[in-house]
Parts: C-alpha cells; sequence; structure tokens
C-alpha cells in the first residue's frame, strides 16, 4: 500500500494522523483534497461508524481508506457524548458550544472521570471483508476551567489522568504518546507491519 485516503475533514484529526503516519512512508490525501463528501455516521457504536466512513471514502476514491471515529464518553453521564461527541451541542458542529454543554452538564459534579475512544479502520478497497481494525482509549478526568492552546475538540476540557496536563497544554508529540489515537494508530501500524494481516 503506497496510497491512502484520510477519511475525515477534522483539521485536528489530520494533523495527528500525518504526524502518526509519518514513519510509514504511506502517501496520504485527506478525502476533502479529492472533492469527497462525509460520510454519515448514524450508528450506535464507533467501529460501526468508522467502517461507514471508510468504506465511503474508499468507494469515492478508488483507494485504500483509514477511517477513524472517536469521541470523549463521561462516567457521571452514562458514557455520553460518546458516538454523539461531533455534534453534542447540535448542528451545526461547534467545539465551544459542545464545551459548554458538557461542562454544564457536570456543574457541581464531584465524579469527573471520563476517557476518549478512538476506533480505526482501514479497508484497503470499498468491499474489503477483512477491514484492520485498531482501538485506543486515553483516561483523564472533565475540568471546568479550560487550559491550553493545542488540540481541538474537548481537549481544553480533558485532563490527562497520569499528567495532570489538558489534551491542549499538551505539545502535539506529547498528545499523540497518550492519546486514544496515537494507542490505536500504534496497534494498526502494528498489524500492517505483522505479514499475517497483510
Ligand atoms: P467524529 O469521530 O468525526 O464523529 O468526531 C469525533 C469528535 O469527538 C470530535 O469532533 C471531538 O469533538 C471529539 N474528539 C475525538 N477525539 C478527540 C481528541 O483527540 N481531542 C478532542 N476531542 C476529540
Amino acid at each position: 500500500m503506497d496510497r491512502l485516503v484520510i477519511a475525515s475533514s477534522n483539521e485536528g484529526k489530520l494533523r495527528e494522523f500525518r504526524r502518526l503516519l509519518s514513519p510509514l512512508g504511506i502517501d496520504t490525501i485527506a478525502q476533502a483534497d479529492l472533492g469527497i463528501a462525509d460520510a454519515d455516521e448514524p450508528h450506535a457504536t464507533f467501529v460501526e461508524n468508522a467502517l461507514a466512513k471508510a468504506r465511503h471514502a474508499s468507494a469515492h476514491a478508488k483507494l485504500p481508506a483509514l477511517a477513524d471515529d472517536s469521541g470523549v464518553c463521561v462516567s457521571a453521564l452514562g458514557g455520553e457524548p460518546g458516538v454523539h461527541s461531533a455534534r453534542y451541542a447540535g448542528e451545526p458542529k461547534s467545539d465551544a458550544r459542545n464545551n459548554a454543554k458538557l461542562v454544564a452538564a457536570l456543574a457541581g459534579a464531584a465524579e469527573r472521570r471520563a476517557h476518549y475512544a478512538c476506533v480505526l479502520v482501514l479497508v484497503r478497497h470499498a468491499q474489503d471483508p477483512e477491514p484492520l481494525i485498531a482501538e485506543g482509549r486515553w483516561h483523564g478526568r472533565i475540568v471546568d476551567t479550560p487550559r491550553g492552546s493545542g488540540g481541538f475538540g474537548y481537549d481544553p476540557h480533558f485532563e490527562d489522568a497520569a499528567t495532570g496536563m489538558t489534551g491542549a497544554e499538551l505539545p502535539l508529540g506529547r498528545k499523540n504518546a497518550l492519546s486514544h489515537r496515537g494507542k490505536a494508530m500504534r496497534a494498526l501500524i502494528a498489524k500492517l507491519r505483522d505479514p499475517q494481516w497483510q
């Protein structure tokens, strides 16, 4: 595989993907650069949505495709916003309104635990019956006051359990070392390098 379409138009994700994939020497192209619109993500699980996105991008690009479905799962909210993270506060998508809604939902709560979840799906072609699938989680807690200017999405309010820094305070390389997406990508790369999956 020397060329791969990335089934996302989220600039934050694309930045992280480019860095994570750079050691592989695969030529990556974002679906928007090929004029491919975002796929619908109607499903109740990350894996189903990621598969739908990967198949959609691969069918239109006629290339292998990599998709990510991810979100923040908050214990006190029964796992929400979860797969609804991107549009938690409705349309149009807005990180600012999503974060405001999340902070309001946890107002006064002592239980602040949360984790980010990421499922990556790679299809070699649109009908691939054996997609490569990898997952990652990142544990932390939701803080009321935003900190940091990096990352994207919920990062200013997500405090990493290990370092006490928010996702937005961590430089990109350190975020990738800790994050749900970084862990999933390392697991996927291990599969890509393992002859049994080729
Ligand atoms: P989707 O996978 O395109 O449905 O959107 C995932 C959503 O989850 C993003 O729009 C963010 O709101 C949130 N999210 C996923 N990963 C991260 C992350 O690394 N940092 C901050 N927010 C994230």
